[in-house]
């Protein structure tokens, strides 16, 4: 029988998406057609913003912010909104999973684990909502003495534009919204082209919530020239953008004309080390591929997709991990057993296949998978869970960052070449240690120049800093730096006496 998603648009009523500019909605000339990842088939329209369309977005959000009916409302309000809204998420969790699933083709099943849930976005909503009345300046002492004050403040940077990828819209668009409102900036946010309908309905809830007009502003389309007017836009204060490498250089080139405020969340290709004393290699086999496999098939920035295994346990490693691969189920993304989700477009499934074809090529070993997946799920993009075993740091699938359902395991001898290894890479997202030596674990730790790492295991909360180190990123979202992230530093002194002046 043929995959068909249809009904499920019918069922959660999929309308066709509109812009959101200073409180009013509105259609577009142009339009987008999305076909689902896993079928092929045409889901929906939505609309694509022109530059005009752009421009006004910015000055509705610009417009908004010199008012100040958020940036200067009173403490209180905000944090009433935005637990109203943490609270909305959560009765709308299972219509958002849904237009997800409609979206990019992420199972049900997976919009359950905590770190892409929409249970997490609400709690990233609550999680900052608590910054709102706590995140203050200092009073500094004179430096030589006198009686004079020097203050500072916090203030919120002002018009943000936010742009999302299609992987986890639930989690990103939290992650930059959440502290940009608490902070009291205003917002255009921008959608992937690949998982808009979902993003849409979570800024419909915003409104719900009470977010007054102008403060939130939706545009919906590609990369150009939506994106690219976003970014360009002189009125512009702070680009927050999660998504590839390639277009994050292009923003920090764009934000250089205005001196645009910007925080990246790119790529990664991050290594788990795992020694031979690991408390259970198979589980660390089983996170590594769990991570390259479920849910998103391999489609996560901070999936651990090089796995440095000592040489001793490699076979075992590889052995747990190949039974995980033949585990994995494919197929519609409503049905509660399927597990992984197909690769979001031909562009990228011709890339993930490239670069297994590569890896052939280079001399790695093949254990599974590499094959595209025939019979019902032939017309969707979906890639079977595939392991090379015995690669060399210097493959090109141990460099690049693949984003497909590709584990690259890279043996090693001792500690010293596992932490050379691990470091010989562009990127800094994420690592992951197995070891039962505490002292291992820590010295390791500290040596891996990354902005995450795991000891055997880990679990990503609202509450902790997410970001990466060399051209992962720059910056860090979760937590109180990401908070004054969306705010500016003022200094404010004032002589007490006459003495000073
Ligand atoms: P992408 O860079 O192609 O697109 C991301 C967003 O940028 C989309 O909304 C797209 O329309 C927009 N865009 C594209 N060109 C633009 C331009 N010139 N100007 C302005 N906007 C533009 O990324 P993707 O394919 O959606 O996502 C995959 C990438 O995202 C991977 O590299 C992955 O590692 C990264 N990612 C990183 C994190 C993280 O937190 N570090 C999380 C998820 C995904």
């Amino acid at each position: 029988m043929t995959l068909t998603v249809q009904p499920h648009r019918e069922t959660l009523g999929l309308k066709d998406g509109r812009l959101l500019i200073g409180g009013e909605f509105r259609e577009t000339a142009e339009t987008w057609t999305h076909h689902h990842p896993a079928t092929g088939e045409e889901i929906g329209h939505f609309a694509v913003a022109s530059p005009e369309d752009v421009d006004a977005a910015v000055l509705a959000a610009r417009k908004a912010f010199d008012e100040g009916t958020w940036s200067r409302s009173k403490v209180g309000e905000r944090i009433r909104v935005l637990r109203r809204y943490s609270d909305l998420l959560r009765e709308h969790s299972d219509e958002l999973r849904g237009l997800q699933a409609l979206d990019n083709g992420v199972p049900l099943s997976f919009g359950q684990i905590y770190a892409t849930s929409v249970g997490i976005a609400a709690d990233i909503f609550d999680h900052h909502a608590g910054w709102i009345d706590k995140v203050g300046g200092q009073t500094l002492p004179p430096y030589q003495g006198g009686d004079h004050l020097a203050m500072t403040f916090r203030e919120p940077v002002g018009v943000v534009a936010a742009i999302l990828p299609w992987n986890a819209p639930f989690v990103l668009f939290a992650q930059k919204l959440a502290p940009a409102l608490a902070a009291g900036c205003t917002v255009v946010v921008k959608p992937s082209e690949y998982a808009s309908f979902c993003v849409i309905r979570m800024v419909e809830l915003l409104i719900e919530a009470g977010l007054p007009e102008g403060v939130i502003n939706l545009v919906t389309g590609p990369g150009d020239p939506t994106g690219e007017a976003l970014i360009t836009h002189p009125a512009v204060d702070k680009i927050s953008f999660t998504g590839s490498r390639a277009v994050g250089r292009r923003i920090v080139e764009a934000s250089a004309g205005t001196m645009k405020r910007v925080s990246l969340e790119l790529g990664g290709k991050s290594p788990a080390l795992v020694f031979a004393d690991a408390p259970n290699v198979g589980l660390a086999a089983m996170t590594c591929m769990g991570m390259v496999t479920m849910g998103l098939s391999g489609q996560a920035c901070v999936a651990h997709t090089r796995a440095l295994v000592q040489r001793d346990v490699q076979e075992e490693f590889v052995a747990t991990a190949s039974m995980l691969a033949s585990a994995v189920t494919f197929g519609d993304p409503f049905d509660p057993a399927v597990l992984a989700s197909p690769l979001i477009n031909q562009k990228q499934l011709d890339r993930v296949l490239g670069y297994i074809e590569r890896g052939q090529q280079d001399g790695a070993r093949l254990v599974t998978g590499g094959t595209r997946l025939e019979g019902d799920l032939a017309s969707g993009n979906f890639v079977a869970p595939t392991i090379f075993a015995d690669a060399s740091n210097d493959m090109t699938i141990a460099r690049e960052e693949i984003f497909g359902p590709v584990l690259t395991v890279v043996p090693f001898d001792d500690e010293e070449e596992a932490i050379r290894i691990a470091n010989d890479t562009e990127y800094g997202l994420g690592a992951g240690v197995y070891t039962n030596d505490v002292r291992r674990a820590f010295r390791v730790s500290k040596r891996l120049r990354v902005g995450m790492v795991g000891i055997n295991g880990f679990q990503l909360e609202p509450h902790v800093p997410f970001g990466g180190f060399k051209q992962s990123g720059l910056g860090r979202e979760g937590g109180q730096s990401a908070y004054e992230a969306y705010t500016e530093l003022k200094t404010v002194m004032m002589p007490l006496t006459d003495e000073l002046m």
